[in-house]
């Protein structure tokens, strides 16, 4: 019998709607023998989701300020949740237990963690699956790091004990005992350590979205669906904005060379985009797989007489940079000439120290500020060793009058990024588009 693991996203749990299909879809193959849930999620645009309201209570109790009332929404959520479902299960234990926790001063890990436990509680129930506490199998060391040889050897003795299990996402504990999550949007970090430490055939991520497109829907509606992409692919895509995994959720099952499917709980019958591994073989020459961009950096280029005959130069730029903390995206180079691309978010206020910082170590000729720079990203592995691929797209470019503030190609060729002025950027996408897809 193969395994599939199956995690499904807080709106695939918001209520007993949507836990239905998420029944339908696990009691449909036998093979998914391990499900992670995440805590119910938003129901509409203007609900709260739990963990959100979780992490106020734990604010209040810090704060001095009573949390009951807010602690009843939750409760009822899981309340209404157990009833429309026709469950006899009893939450009034679970709940009452979580809420002394949180009053007796509960971490804010701990208190967040319950809204994926009570849901595993009620999933488990439902499915009539043995239920897995994640803190009894997922581990992290004294520092609060994750424990893979620890995680890996509690996931094989345990879970060679349960057939079917449902384990909530998002969560482990320390040596202590004491629970500590993953950063937000981590229960896809467990379901890929699960499926790792299983061995599992394939991890099912079951989200709201048929999966990975193209491109921002938002900027070039008729996208296309990705049916298959690389590890690497998706690395790069999500690195320059394409948000369906949390990051961190790639590295466990790369290693171990477990497929990822992104499926949708809500339009089941489709497949979804598969992420498969970096050596798979190219069917397509000469194809993209997607284009994704981010705005908001800025480039601060250096200009220095017979620069790239001094030796340490760029180490000197980088550690002026590296000084005020600030981690830089790209580095294009020229003779004379050095440029740091950075995110605007990492330069908030600290533009002024960076530039003392420079001037002084590396004593630049000239230094440039340019704001309002835009990074798109034209990945596909059906690019490298295709000859023309970089000239069809400055073409575009040059066609549409979008001027190109600098290029950058990774040496696996796998992607070409260009900069752009950030009022360019959704016709640099555009054209792009227009001309790799048809
Ligand atoms: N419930 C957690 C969050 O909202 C984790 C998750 O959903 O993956 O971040």
């Amino acid at each position: 019998m193969s395994i599939k693991i199956a995690k499904f996203g807080g709106s695939s749990l918001a209520d007993a709607t949507q836990i239905r299909k998420v029944k339908a879809i696990v009691l449909s193959d036998p093979d998914r023998r391990y499900i992670i849930p995440s805590a119910p999620g938003k129901r509409s645009e203007k609900d709260q989701k739990i963990t959100d309201l979780l992490y106020l209570c734990h604010e209040h109790v810090r704060q001095g300020v009573a949390f009951g009332e807010l602690f009843a929404i939750i409760a009822e959520r899981y309340r209404e949740i157990v009833q429309d479902l026709g469950l006899s299960l009893d939450m009034q234990p679970h709940l009452e237990e979580v809420r002394e926790n949180i009053a007796d001063g509960a971490t804010a890990d701990y208190t967040a963690s319950r809204g994926e436990y009570l849901n595993g509680i009620i999933l488990a129930d439902m499915l009539g699956y043995d239920f897995v506490d994640a803190a009894e199998i997922i581990h992290f060391d004294q520092r609060g790091r994750f424990d893979q040889k620890q995680t890996h050897e509690a996931i094989r003795d345990r879970l060679k004990k349960h057939e079917r299990a449902v384990i909530p996402g998002f969560y482990g504990s320390r040596p202590d005992g004491r629970v500590k999550t993953f950063s937000r949007g981590g229960s896809d970090i467990t379901g890929a350590i699960i499926a790792r430490g299983v061995s599992a055939d394939i991890y099912e991520n079951w989200t709201d979205v048929d999966g990975l497109l193209m491109a921002d829907p938002r900027i070039i509606a008729e996208a296309k669906h990705i049916e298959k992409l690389t590890y690497r692919e998706l690395r790069e895509l999500a690195y320059m904005g394409a948000t369906v995994l949390h990051d961190e959720a790639i590295f466990p099952v790369r290693q171990a060379g477990i497929p990822v499917n992104i499926r949708n709980t809500n339009s089941p019958e489709r497949p979804g985009t598969i992420i498969v591994q970096d050596a798979a073989p190219i069917t397509h020459k000469g194809i993209i797989t997607g284009i994704a961009g981010r705005k908001d950096f800025t480039a601060i280029s250096i200009e220095k007489a017979l620069m790239n005959g001094q030796v340490g130069f760029a180490r000197r730029l980088l550690e002026a940079v590296e000084k005020n903390d600030i981690n830089f995206e790209h580095m294009p180079s020229g003779i004379d000439t050095i440029s740091v691309i950075i995110a605007d978010s990492e330069l908030e206020g600290k533009l002024e120290s960076v530039l003392e910082d420079i001037e002084h170590d590396v004593k630049p000729d000239s230094v440039e500020v340019d704001p309002d720079l835009a990074l798109i990203a034209t990945v596909g592995r059906g690019m490298a060793q295709t000859p023309g691929m970089a000239a069809r797209l400055f073409r575009a470019l040059a066609d549409a009058n979008v001027n190109i503030r600098m290029i950058d190609q990774g040496s696996s060729e796998l992607n070409i990024i260009v900069g752009v002025n950030a009022a360019d950027f959704e016709l640099a996408l555009r054209s792009i588009y227009d001309e790799f897809v048809e």
